[in-house]
């Protein structure tokens, strides 16, 4: 572990870790000084890493807490730029009917990319880091990153929502596909 210059950076955990795999319990003491680092350490990790999100599992913590930090990229040019924001013991209130089709990776799963179904909108409420209640109305990329990482709290991933096999490609070709560097 290394020192940013917010927060620590934490070890990700890779499918194989079972933790990844299992159903994330709910944060109780959400203003305690464990679970305050552990939000820091987390936004700090996913920035360092340029994500656009990260759970708790995925940092071997079995809490329901991840973070979103929505940020554009080449790829997302139009992804809304936001300070990270944690997101504890979310509830889905309501799904669109329909679904749509991106591309989605996971620091969890490094060196492939998935061409993933999700809701385009959603309805959801979860706790703000200050233990205050919150309910929005998620769209498009915000509520792509939503679902994902609300899976990680279910103990799924990106690959179990995949209707083909064939809609897994290498980092690699990722690339060549859209023809953009990562940072
Ligand atoms: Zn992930």
């Amino acid at each position: 572990m290394n020192n940013g210059p917010k927060g620590t950076l934490l070890q990700i955990a890779e499918l194989g870790v079972p933790l990844l795999r299992e159903k994330s319990s709910i944060v109780e003491k959400i203003k305690s000084k464990e679970v305050q680092s552990l939000i820091n350490n987390m936004v700090a990790t996913v920035q360092e890493v340029d994500g656009v999100g990260i759970a708790a599992p995925q940092v071997h913590q079995s809490l329901r807490v991840f973070i979103i930090a929505s940020h554009p990229s080449p790829r997302y040019p139009k992804a809304p730029r936001m300070r990270p924001f944690a997101v504890i013991n979310p509830v889905i209130l309501e799904e669109s009917s329909e679904k749509e089709k991106g591309w989605e990776g996971c620091l969890s799963i490094p060196g492939i990319r998935g061409l993933v179904p999700r809701y385009t909108r959603l309805k959801i409420k979860y706790l703000t880091r200050a233990g205050k209640e919150r309910e929005l109305d998620l769209q498009g990329f915000l509520a792509r990153i939503f679902q994902h990482e609300y899976d990680h709290l279910e103990g799924k991933v990106f690959i179990d929502r995949l209707d083909s096999t064939k809609d897994v490609i290498t980092e690699k070709e990722y690339r060549r596909l859209f023809q953009k560097k990562r940072k």
